[in-house]
This record gives structure tokens, sequence and C-alpha cells, in this order.
């Protein structure tokens, strides 16, 4: 199973929290983790294995997008900051579209991405 992280700069600390409190399901289920590119550093540091793909405003979302709409992708655990402004809104739009589009689960919290884990 493959599923996408992605989080804002504001939230990139959370996301690591949050992936340490469930290292043992991502270990046990042997879940693919695939990141855009910032993300993708910080959860390397913290001891995970990641494929991190181009960093998030350089369209790092827009491939996560991509391989949600080619069925490569079942899940999308995306820390927005709702408080911050994102030159590539857009993507971030595209990205929550088809993920609706294809009926892929979609988290943008920790609290329900501790929900959609459970369910993993
Ligand atoms: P980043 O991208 O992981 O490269 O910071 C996240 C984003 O802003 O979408």
């Amino acid at each position: 199973m493959e599923i996408a992280i992605i989080a804002h700069d504001g939230k990139k600390a959370e996301m690591v929290q949050f992936l340490n409190e469930n290292r043992h399901v991502l270990e046990q289920k042997r879940v693919q983790l695939v990141s855009t590119g910032t993300t993708g550093e910080k959860v390397r540091a913290a001891g995970f294995e990641v494929t991190a793909l181009l960093s998030g405003p350089k369209g790092g979302d827009a491939q996560i997008a991509a391989r949600v709409a080619e069925g490569k992708c079942h899940m999308v655990i995306f820390f927005r900051d709702p408080l911050d402004k994102h030159p590539h809104e857009p993507d971030i739009l595209m990205l929550m579209r088809l993920c609706d589009v294809h009926n892929v689960p979609l988290a943008t919290n920790p609290a329900s991405a501790g929900l959609l884990i459970k369910a993993v």
C-alpha cells in the first residue's frame, strides 16, 4: 500500500510526530511512503524510508496528484497550513480534487489522519 505524505512548513514537525506515533502500523503493514521533497527530507531524517518527489511549489503536489489519478497512491495525508499562503494553491486544489474524483482517502489534519491509519 502506498501512502502519500505532504506537510506545509508550519506542519512538518506535526507530520514527523504523527509518523513516529504510528511507526508500528507503517512497518507492520509494509506501507510505502511517498512525499513531496522537503517533507521527505524531514521524514527521512527521522528514520523513515520514503520516496521523495519534487518540492511542493516545484510540482511535488502535482506529481502526487498524478499518482492518485493513475491508481498508484492509495491514501493521502496532507497536513495543510491554513494560516499561510501558498504559491502552488492550484496544485493543492488539484490534488484534493483528484482524491475526490478517484475516491482516495484524504486526511488534512492529524485527528483525521489518525482515524485513517487505524483502518490501514
Ligand atoms: P514540501 O512541499 O514538502 O516540498 O515542503 C509541501 C507543499 O508545500 O506542498
